[in-house]
């Protein structure tokens, strides 16, 4: 098997010991480093570190590359996108620069409908082709792990062509980790205007049965929200995800508090987010539960709206997560260093809390935890290398603006 010897690291971060899958409380600051130091690799593993005073002898077949003191990081995961749209959104965007509001523009038929009607007119073949523009782009700033979801079909051959799209995108970079979440719950389709109960009926006993058996699915979701859906809808996915085995994860709290975390944390979810709104019950119920607090400040300094209060949550000792939202209406950005610098300047992370949620915290929200987001023995080699780093903080410090020199997936340099 092919092993590389990586000598000369400045530093290695968010080292982990293989039984730890998450960190929060007073460990959610903890960025375990080392200093002046070489990374061993073998196939896509990392198989040994040390630091340079104890530097191995050169085992035969094995590749050696200087990395002349970059530092390296686990690749980030982003468990929060939309990645698989068709088109963007710029007219719109230009009309809330003018003063329309989000929901204003989705009430004249614009916001997720105007990506519904363009996801369901597309071909597969340039559906796949635009959406692995984006997920090449996101590889190259080091994520190496992503959660893409369906939501902009709304019936059931158009769903299924974006939940295929991402199993494709997944056969053609198996050194990425891509998981498939469900969202045909982002919106009321046309076709079922008035009636969004028989929607949801159609939905959780019917559509994701049939997906699920063809293995299209890792994860399902929910958009809950004011003129969207509500708790009896989130209950109705919960027994869907129990019957099945599939994990939930849900969007609430974006806009409205509506009992939607305390009804999710109950219920089993895997994961509730947005939490721009929250209030000391829904604090209550992610305190005593074991759903993940999914944070998307991207998508708040897009639309403008109050930022999640990750301060608070860090403090109450759960194991806060940072994703990017990805999508074309909220969120047309997916720049991990950026998302990193909104951790620390909005949510009030410190940058390394911003690290550990965006890398192990983000990879356990995903299941992912045991092989990736972190440095350790038998984990997946999959690394981020970055020169010029003073500190940890000098990341989020230059806000978006250090790109990576280079990014290893699985043990290969892209
Ligand atoms: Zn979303």
């Amino acid at each position: 098997m092919n092993r590389i010897l990586i000598r000369n690291l400045g530093r290695i971060g968010g080292i982990s010991e293989e039984s730890l899958l998450q960190r929060s409380g007073e460990h959610l600051s903890n960025w375990p480093a080392l200093r002046d130091a070489w990374l061993l690799i073998e196939g896509s593993t990392i198989i040994g570190w040390g630091t340079m005073t104890d530097e191995p002898r050169q085992p035969p077949n094995t590749a050696v590359w200087d990395a002349k003191g970059a530092w390296v990081i686990p690749a980030f995961v982003d468990p929060h996108t939309h990645l698989v749209h068709s088109g963007t959104r710029e007219h719109e965007w230009k009309a809330r620069l003018q003063g329309a509001s989000y929901q204003e523009i989705a009430a004249s038929g614009g916001g997720i409908m105007h990506s519904v009607r363009a996801l369901r007119s597309i071909e597969f073949a340039a559906l796949i082709d635009e959406s692995r523009l984006r997920l090449e782009t996101m590889r190259t700033m080091g994520v190496g792990s992503v959660e893409i979801k369906s939501g902009y079909g709304l019936d059931f051959e158009s769903e299924s062509k974006m939940m295929r799209t991402t199993r494709t995108l997944a056969s053609e970079y198996p050194d990425m980790n891509i998981r498939s979440t469900c969202l045909a719950l982002h919106a009321i389709p046309p076709e079922f205007r008035g009636d969004m109960d028989s929607y949801v009926k159609k939905v959780t006993q019917e559509w994701i049965p049939i997906w699920a058996g063809e293995g299209l699915i890792d994860f399902i979701d929910i958009f809950c929200e004011q003129g969207y859906f509500g708790l009896v809808h989130l209950d109705a996915l919960l027994a869907c995800g129990h019957r099945l085995g599939l994990g939930v994860r849900a969007h609430v709290n974006q806009f409205t508090v509506m009992g939607a975390v305390r009804r999710a944390v109950e219920g089993g979810a895997l994961s509730v987010d947005h939490l721009e709104e929250l209030d000391s019950d829904d604090l209550d119920a992610l305190k005593h539960g074991a759903t993940f607090p999914i944070l998307l400040p991207g998508c708040s300094f897009f639309l403008g709206i109050p930022y999640a209060p990750g301060r608070l949550l860090a403090d109450s000792g759960v194991p806060v997560v940072v994703g990017s939202d990805y999508n074309p209406g909220s969120a047309p950005g997916l720049n991990p260093f950026f998302t990193l610098s909104l951790s620390c300047l909005k949510l009030g992370l410190m940058p390394e809390e911003a690290l550990n949620a965006m890398t192990i915290n983000a990879a356990a929200s995903l299941q992912l935890s045991d092989r990736t987001g972190s440095v350790g023995i038998g984990k997946e080699a999959s690394l981020v290398f970055i020169s010029g780093l003073n500190d940890w903080s000098t990341l989020p410090y230059h806000f978006g603006q250090i790109p990576p020199i280079r990014v290893m997936l699985k043990g290969r340099f892209i």
